[in-house]
């Protein structure tokens, strides 16, 4: 057994898979979802079949009190997490001159002000036991920016930088903490995408193809790893050469 393994917005897509990945690599999974209750039952049910130990908890990341109650009730359940996946995030696709400033701060508040509750629950209990691990899932357009998508990449590139800064505060208490950025991965954040959107993008691809939820899991579980062991503060890009 690795521990326990809190993967944020794992109902569906890349959360997912990096929640199947964890638990088949020995981790205990908290699979935490927003609505969806029977998608993450149907994830825990997977990793049951599969002789995976996983438990559904219902949290918005968004929501500071909410992220204590999911805390407790993970630490309750399964024990403190000893590894983070900051997954949840949600899209917004428009000109930046017609975005509300509501949109705009729930971008901000689930892909930004979520990574920092749950790693500000995360830390007592890692900081106390000198080791843990948090992985934030980025995007590649938090650094290349992307037309129509300035709120997202934003809060995406403020994700990296709370990545890097954090490695330096708590390397010293054997604290690792990294970043995934993955280009365009087959999703239902892309279903507004087009076929011929999807082939273009493909094209754009080195590797000629969009990515899998899984090809994503596999470097997390990665980075997870006691192979990943000086590892830190690292970017790591799944995008096929995107
Ligand atoms: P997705 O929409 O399928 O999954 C997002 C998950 O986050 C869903 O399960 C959703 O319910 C959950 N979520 C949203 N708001 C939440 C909240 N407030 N509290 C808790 N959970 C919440 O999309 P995905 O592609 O699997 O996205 C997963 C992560 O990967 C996101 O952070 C996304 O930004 C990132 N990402 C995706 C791509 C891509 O091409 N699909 C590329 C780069 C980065």
């Amino acid at each position: 057994m690795q521990g326990v393994a809190l993967v944020t917005g794992a109902g569906r897509g890349i959360g997912r898979a990096v929640a199947v990945a964890l638990a088949a690599a020995g981790w205990q999974v908290a699979v935490n979802f927003r609505q969806d209750v029977d998608a993450a039952a149907a994830v825990c049910q997977e990793i049951a079949a599969a002789g995976g130990t996983a438990l559904p908890f219902q949290a918005d990341v968004s929501d500071e009190a909410q992220v204590a109650r999911l805390f407790r009730q993970v630490r309750q359940a399964l024990g403190a997490p000893a590894l983070l996946v900051n997954n949840a995030g949600v899209a917004h696709f428009g000109l930046l001159q017609e975005m509300t400033a509501a949109e705009w701060r729930r971008v901000m508040a689930v892909n930004l002000d979520g990574a920092f509750f749950c790693c500000r629950e995360a830390l007592p209990d890692m900081l106390h036991n000198k080791s843990g691990c948090i992985i934030n899932i980025a995007s590649v357009w938090g650094e290349a920016g992307a037309s129509c998508e300035a709120a997202y990449a934003a809060s995406k590139g403020g994700l990296i930088a709370l990545t890097k800064a954090l490695a330096k505060e708590v390397g010293p208490s054997g604290i690792r903490v990294n970043c995934v950025a993955p280009g365009v991965i087959h999703t239902a954040m892309n279903d507004r995408l087009t076929i011929a959107e999807l082939a273009d993008l493909a094209d754009a691809t080195p590797l000629g193809r969009i990515g899998s939820p899984e090809e994503v899991a596999a470097v997390v579980s990665f980075l997870a790893s006691p192979a990943a062991g000086f590892v830190t503060g690292a970017v790591i890009p799944v995008t096929g050469g995107f």
